[in-house]
């Protein structure tokens, strides 16, 4: 199966056919704003629909959903790159830069390293402390969190 077959077999993937590239997802993006529009989730699904191919881009998503709040066509763009970060899994593996935060996750639950150290740090700025989320570690600790 080629990459936009396994697209359109999903539910949510069908919906790569609404659309018709205006860029409002783009345009409302705050990883694209941060970025200089290096990641653009319109140009990833173009690219997913015309190209069959997947980049590394793809990862810079931060899932806020406000692309697919604001797409006009209802396109499932953040459901969309979700697939297609599923999708680049199983073909490719974890790429190299994920595995330090899945590694985060199992030691505190998050993606970045809550400790005691970070939350004196949020004292200081008067800040509440975050205790570590049980739940996602012991996932990651049954699953391995794919590495
Ligand atoms: S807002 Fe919707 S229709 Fe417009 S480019 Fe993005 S996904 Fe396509
Ligand atoms: S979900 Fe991802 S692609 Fe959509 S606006 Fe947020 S960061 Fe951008």
């Amino acid at each position: 199966m080629n990459l936009q077959e396994e697209i359109l077999s999903n539910i949510d993937g069908r919906t790569l056919n609404y659309c018709f590239s205006c860029g409002m997802c783009t345009g409302g993006c705050p990883s694209a704003r941060v970025t200089d529009s290096i990641y653009n989730p319109r140009k990833i699904l173009h690219r997913a629909a015309l190209e069959g191919r997947l980049e590394e881009d793809i990862w810079l998503c931060t899932n806020c959903y406000t692309c697919q709040e604001r797409c006009p066509t209802k396109t499932k763009v953040a459901d969309l790159i979700s697939l297609m970060r599923r999708i680049y899994v199983k073909e490719k593996g974890i790429p190299g830069f994920i595995k330090p935060l899945i590694e985060n996750l199992g030691a505190c639950g998050f993606t970045a390293r809550i400790g005691d150290l970070e939350n004196k740090r949020r004292e200081r700025m008067g800040l509440p402390s975050v205790k570590q989320n049980q739940e996602v570690r012991r996932i990651i600790e049954k699953t391995g969190g794919g590495l």
